[in-house]
């Protein structure tokens, strides 16, 4: 393997497949092959080698992006490809639609744990993400008000829905915190997204990315 780019690469790519592989039953060598499969098809040893197609990727940014690609390979269905948002560049959606596409890749989330529960500001609002390995599906909500963290430790307690990781962002209002929540919900393909309803308005204010009035 390529010393550099291989290692960066790696270095960020193992932690997601270390979660994976413990929340899915246990720390096997098993586990972790079967995880690394849908990455060495698209990624195979050749791209490695010295003198492979890895050494193109030298910049920190070129590779996270390509870690979040190889992650996505494990995603159920076609391609994982966030939602484009066709609104003119600039404008205020998106922005917004921006800071909500960044909080999916996998590569940057925190483990559901109540140690990382406990260290979220205890009167913000906010958006959140969640992701289960086992229905390998995303969950998005907001906290309306500043309650951020209950609304996590809710979760946390409902073992019903059980989350694996996830990430969040804290808001400086609730309207901000809508619009993103409207965000991830429309980034995210159907198949991923475990919501099936429009998140609600925020004082009768619509969705900025669709016509849904709710
Ligand atoms: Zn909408």
């Amino acid at each position: 393997m390529q010393r550099t780019n291989g290692t960066s690469v790696f270095h960020w790519l193992f932690p997601f497949v270390y979660f994976k592989s413990k929340s899915l039953g246990g720390l096997k060598l098993k586990t972790f092959i079967e995880i690394l499969q849908p990455i060495r098809k698209k990624k195979p040893p050749s791209f490695w080698e010295r003198g492979g197609e890895a050494k193109l990727y030298t910049s920190k940014g070129s590779q996270r992006e390509l870690v979040d690609n190889m992650i996505a390979y494990t995603l159920p269905g076609k391609e994982f490809k966030l939602a484009k948002f066709k609104c003119l560049e600039g404008s205020k959606e998106a922005k917004t639609w921006d800071i909500a596409s960044k909080l999916f890749p996998l590569r940057l989330h925190h483990l559901f744990t109540s140690d990382k529960l406990s260290s979220i500001d205890t009167v913000a609002t906010g958006v959140y993400v969640f992701y289960s390995f086992t229905k390998q599906k995303f969950y998005v909500g907001r906290s309306g008000k500043a309650d951020l963290k209950s609304r996590l430790q809710n979760h946390f307690q409902n073992k019903e829905n059980e989350f694996h990781i996830f990430n969040y962002r804290l808001c400086k209002e609730p309207k901000e915190a809508h619009d993103l929540e409207c965000a991830l919900y429309h980034l995210l393909p159907d198949h991923l997204r475990i919501n099936k309803e429009h998140p609600s308005a925020f004082e009768g204010k619509k969705c900025p990315f669709c016509e849904t009035s709710v």
